[in-house]
């Protein structure tokens, strides 16, 4: 059940009203990164999982973030209706409201309806867990570029809460992802990987191209400093494999492109 309570979870008061910022802050009430769609996506991952600790975190937080979306809303409202008739009138000749009216409308920043597809959700809680860390860094990476821009001292304040807010989430989203054995490490799921999954595979080369870090090196993973060569050596020492030579000339060595005769059945 939900219940609504007209109390926000952060004080909102914009002093200097400033239609044009609105349309910046649409971003966080129907844009990708925004506050409708991280509340939709932990609800539904609530009930992806029979764990009831971690179904009960994912609907605090869903449902804290419809608390977010709600001082976005508030935001908008007061950066467009109170702003000064002259302000409005300039403003609005330029941006979205000109066409929506004041508040908050689901559109994003350049007036791309909300959608469905900013939802990421899977089913596997552990592969959604993951998927809300990097969306709680999308939504911090936006709020610290509104915040740069924001000229008023009200709106930076909550919009510092509202950042502030995810930075939490994803740390309980790690702590949750800890609490299943899976926050360091890479495999989920029964899948048994084949010989390859400690190799690292140095694919782009040249200067400054073969930097080494701990995600290339001893003991988690094996460099393969030239993949080429070790391609060579791992299939017959350098010659192409019958399929590779098939599929590079199929008519020279009897392949399919020979084989078959238009019109004939296979
Ligand atoms: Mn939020
Ligand atoms: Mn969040």
């Amino acid at each position: 059940m939900f219940i609504h309570k007209s109390v926000l979870l952060h004080e909102v008061k914009v002093q200097k009203p400033d239609p044009v910022f609105a349309e910046k802050l649409l971003e966080q009430f129907g844009g990708a990164t925004g506050e409708l769609t991280a509340s939709l996506t932990y609800l539904t991952q609530s009930f992806h999982t029979d764990s009831p600790g971690i179904r009960d975190m994912l609907q605090d937080i869903g449902t804290e973030e419809l608390g977010h979306l709600e001082i976005v809303a508030m935001l908008i409202e007061q950066h467009t209706k109170r702003a000064a008739s002259n302000l409005q009138d300039k403003a609005y000749q330029s941006t979205l409201f000109a066409i929506r009216g004041p508040g908050p409308h689901l559109i994003d920043s350049k007036g791309l309806s909300w959608d469905g597809r900013y939802l990421n959700e899977g089913g596997n809680v552990v592969r959604d867990l993951r998927a809300d860390i990097a969306a709680e860094a999308g939504a911090l990476n936006t709020y610290e570029q509104l915040i740069a821009m924001a000229e008023d001292d009200g709106t930076r304040q909550a919009l510092v809460h509202l950042a502030t807010r995810e930075v939490s989430h994803t740390h309980m989203f790690m702590e949750a992802l800890k609490s299943l054995n899976a926050l360091d490490q890479p495999l989920f799921g029964d899948l048994k990987p084949d010989q390859t999954v400690n190799l690292y595979f140095n694919l782009s080369s040249g200067p400054g191209a073969d930097q080494r870090g701990p995600w290339n090196s001893e003991p988690a993973f094996q460099y393969v400093a030239n993949p080429l060569q070790h391609e060579m050596q791992e299939h017959g020492g350098g010659q192409p494999t019958q399929s590779n030579e098939m599929r590079m000339n199929p008519a020279e060595h009897g392949g399919l492109g020979q084989a078959r005769k238009p019109g004939e059945q296979h």
